[in-house]
């Protein structure tokens, strides 16, 4: 994987190692057919307007899918933008999606709140049964929507058997990938659109908001069709800038997750000899321990996110805050930053999720889940956290 992104390489206008922003809006024609033309889609792969295709997006895009072993990828706005465009133009006269119950909360209040509202019906399901999802099929069902690494329960998706499903049953498998860049390659194991929210640890610096879609070459034209395409029409483009920032952090996308991954199986590891009640999956004691082994790529390790069972929400926030105070991490949502991100998904990320179907998926009110920073020193970090939690 490091070697696809490796052997991506734009020069810069004087050749410069790496490229020049390109910030224009508009894209000059020297014969006004041309333009004619590009506006009936008969030229292509030519820039017009920005909303529509940009050099240094495209160069971005080209990076990531190439990271990603896909034909073609677009950056958006965010990771909302992403899901949102994809879900839209694969249903864009409705129609029915099948979608894992543990997914981000926006993502639920998305299918859940507004999709119902122009036709597009949804049906949550417990993702790791294929069985159940086989049932929750219909004959107008266009979408099986999971995220690779549930968020917040770290569940890992069966992504071979929900591709071979959707083959037989003529489905589009939409990834959310955003907790395991480079850890999984969802396209592997038959994925149709991988989406990402970029704000997280593409970017690793949690400074930008950003997204992504990769798919097919055709997907991507789809999206960006002057008649029909939603990032075109819609207008959540990704800008020239943010594009630019996100190319050049792509390449040290590998030892970041590398360094996430280790920093998070040490402390996992340490809390769990200690009988902390701590979810990662890379303890033989997750439920999904042998699933990541099959689909992980091993040099990625087991991802930078865990989650410590605190009992009830009041006591996660108490230990969040003294874990504050001793400098192990920020309470904050979010993830993927070079420091340790913490939050109590049922009162934040996951509340747009109904108390009773929290309960049902396995989500304790008392979650602490934290994204897992790689600054520092993991035995001061796993001695910080092991004095709070005995001490509150
Ligand atoms: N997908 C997942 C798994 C997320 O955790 C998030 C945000 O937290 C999103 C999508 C949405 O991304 P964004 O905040 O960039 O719109």
């Amino acid at each position: 994987m490091d070697q696809k992104i490796r052997d991506v390489q734009h020069f810069g206008e004087q050749g410069g190692v790496v490229p020049v922003v390109d910030v224009a809006a508009t894209s000059t024609f020297m014969n006004p057919e041309d333009m004619e033309k590009a506006f009936r889609g008969e030229v292509a792969g030519c820039y017009l307007y920005s909303r529509h295709s940009n050099p240094t997006v495209k160069m971005f895009g080209e990076k990531l899918a190439a990271m990603e072993g896909m034909e073609a990828a677009l950056g958006v706005a965010s990771g909302m933008a992403a899901i949102y465009a994809t879900l839209r133009q694969l249903l864009p006269d409705g129609g029915h999606i099948v979608c894992s119950r543990t997914v981000y909360g926006g993502t639920y209040a998305l299918l859940q709140n507004m999709l119902p509202k122009i036709g597009i019906q949804v049906t949550f399901v417990d993702a790791q049964n294929i069985a159940k999802i086989e049932a929750a099929i219909q004959p107008n069902t266009k979408v099986l929507y999971v995220e690779t690494m549930s968020n917040p329960l770290l569940r890992v998706a069966d992504l071979p058997k929900m591709s071979a499903l959707c083959k037989k049953r003529n489905i589009k498998l939409v990834v959310d990938n955003t907790f395991t860049p480079l850890i999984v390659t969802p396209a592997k194991w038959g994925a149709d659109v991988i989406v990402y929210s970029a704000t997280k640890y593409i970017s690793g610096a949690s400074d930008l908001m950003a997204g992504a879609i990769v798919s097919s070459q055709e997907f991507i034209n789809q999206l960006i069709d002057i008649n029909h395409g939603m990032v075109m029409l819609t207008g959540p483009v990704m800008d020239a800038h943010v594009a630019h920032n996100l190319y050049l952090r792509l390449d040290h996308l590998p030892v970041r997750m590398k360094a996430h991954s280790q920093c998070a199986e040490f402390l996992a590891k340490r809390l769990n000899e200690e009988k902390i009640p701590v979810i990662y999956p890379g303890l033989k004691s997750h439920p999904d321990h042998a699933a990541l082994k099959q689909l992980g790529n091993p040099e990625f390790g087991n991802g930078g996110m865990i989650a410590v069972d605190c009992g009830d929400s009041n006591r996660a926030m108490k230990l969040a805050t003294k874990l504050q105070d001793e400098k192990f991490g920020l309470y904050a949502v979010s993830l993927g930053f070079s420091r340790t991100l913490m939050s109590c998904p049922s009162v934040s990320t996951s509340s747009e999720i109904p108390e009773a179907e929290q309960v049902e998926m396995g989500l304790s009110r008392g979650l602490l889940r934290l994204s897992i920073g790689y600054i520092g020193d993991n035995e001061i970090m796993t001695d910080r956290f092991l004095k709070c939690y005995r001490a509150f």
